[in-house]
């Protein structure tokens, strides 16, 4: 597999881009390779390379590469238009009755341009609205780029920045509990309920190898969230019209939040990001309530034409039949090949998200466990030692699957999300055939 141009671009690119790249989760090591095309499920990289594309932007390509001529012609339509106004437009009143049919927790929504200006403002509002400071946040969560969730601590305890140029102020405001663990989230809310504006959590660790949820634990951060006057923010940016179909996760896991983030799918692959909940929470905004929230590019009329039109494009097709039909095929399959290679491995992931997680212990006898990617089932065989949270998965073999499976997998033509963290997608290009291709791939690299 030749490189040149790519090594080439990156020698440039690191003369005037920090690391040579835009976000931190490109660098891929050695060098990443440059893109230079999509097409349907694949990149092509600068040197003519060919991959099947698992990363699909990081989750807002659920249509894949090249877009529905429906899709297509309505941006374009737009563009024609002038891409901006600084003035209401139309695509927004239509894009936000789509998501306030659909989810059954929105009833109102305020765009903004990417996910973490969601969490952002969605803190922002909690706090608010309730008067209160804390927040509570998974460790292992990811949230964006944003100061209140780039934290980390023991359970239950006081935040530290997890980055240079945080605050500890800002830290000390967020507390830190481990996923699915409902007795850690009680003992918080026990001791300063009445300090916490909101419980922020994403419904999947889509940013943690897509750990599942325990049955209930969703339902313990809903009681106890209610229970002391607190709100729930389920951050839907990776999962919101991905996992659950038009419902999101919240609609699959029957969980409804008083907010939820959105950004990606929402977008069609353009900037966006989004607040939803009930009037009288999202009212508190500016301009009807007191919580300062704006954006010179928030509602972008091509974003919300690209994210409108792919989802009227999902509702009207099999989209996510199809998506969710070939995540069953890959993760089923992956867990056979896991079975004869590398039974101690766990997959995870739902509908058209997707992980092989390097755990270090399986079952003796894997008879029985689920088919399709762990389903947090206690009466599976492989349910204690399936990953539940942040700890269990920063115990597994990350540096193998970051040195050697992630580059055997692209000298293959397979294209992974950079690390053991990051979910993987499918999209409506994708085929069977791909699913084949990359078992195959699979078989070789493990
Ligand atoms: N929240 C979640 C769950 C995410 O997965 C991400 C990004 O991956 C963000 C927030 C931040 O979104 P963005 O990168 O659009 O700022």
């Amino acid at each position: 597999m030749h490189d040149d141009r790519s090594r080439e671009l990156y020698d440039r690119a690191l003369s005037v881009l920090p690391g040579g790249v835009s976000s931190p989760v490109r660098a891929t090591r050695p060098y990443p390779f440059f893109v230079e095309r999509g097409d349907g499920a694949h990149v092509v990289d600068a040197d003519g390379n060919k991959y099947v594309d698992y990363v699909m932007g990081y989750g807002p390509l659920l249509l894949g590469h090249d877009l529905p001529q429906a899709v297509e012609s309505a941006i374009q339509s737009q563009l024609a238009d002038g891409p901006m106004y600084g003035a209401p437009a139309e695509v927004e009143v239509e894009l936000a009755e789509f998501i306030a049919r659909h989810v059954r927790s929105v009833e109102m929504v305020r765009f903004v341009n990417s996910g973490t200006e969601a969490t952002t403002s969605a803190v922002r509002l909690a706090r608010g609205y309730t008067g209160r400071d804390k927040i509570v946040v998974m460790q292992g969560g990811y949230h964006g780029a944003q100061p209140s969730t780039l934290v980390e601590g023991k359970s239950g305890g006081i935040g530290s920045p997890i980055s240079d140029g945080i605050p500890e102020a800002f830290a000390e405001e967020t507390i830190t509990v481990p996923f699915n663990d409902a007795e850690a989230v009680r003992a918080v809310f026990e001791e300063r309920g009445d300090e916490i504006a909101a419980v922020l959590a994403e419904p999947i660790l889509g940013n943690c190898a897509s750990v599942g949820p325990v049955e209930g634990y969703l339902e313990t951060l809903r009681e106890v969230t209610d229970d002391h006057g607190a709100l729930l923010v389920f951050d839907e940016v990776m999962t919101g019209f991905r996992v659950g179909g038009l419902q999101c996760a919240q609609g699959k896991f029957g969980v409804e939040p008083d907010l939820t983030t959105l950004a990606k799918v929402i977008g069609g692959g353009f900037p966006v990001g989004a607040v939803g909940g009930p009037a009288e929470i999202i009212e508190q905004f500016t301009p009807t309530g007191d919580v300062f929230q704006a954006g010179t590019y928030s509602g972008h009329p091509l974003s919300l034409t690209a994210g409108l039109e792919t989802l009227r494009f999902a509702a009207k097709n099999d989209v996510y039949d199809h998506v969710n039909e070939l995540g069953e095929t890959l993760r089923s399959g992956l867990t056979d090949i896991l079975e004869d290679r590398a039974p101690e491995y766990t997959v995870t992931g739902h509908d058209s998200m997707f992980k092989v997680v390097f755990t270090r212990e399986g079952p003796r006898d894997p008879e029985g466990q689920c088919e399709a990617g762990c389903r947090q089932d206690p009466d599976c065989p492989r349910y204690d030692h399936c990953p539940k949270n942040s700890a269990d998965v920063d115990a597994a073999e990350t540096e193998r699957w970051e040195r050697l499976f992630w580059p055997a997998m692209r000298e293959q033509g397979v294209f992974l999300t950079a690390n053991q963290y990051e979910s993987q997608f499918l999209s409506y290009a994708h085929t069977e055939e791909d699913v084949e291709e990359t078992l195959e791939a699979y078989k070789e690299a493990l």
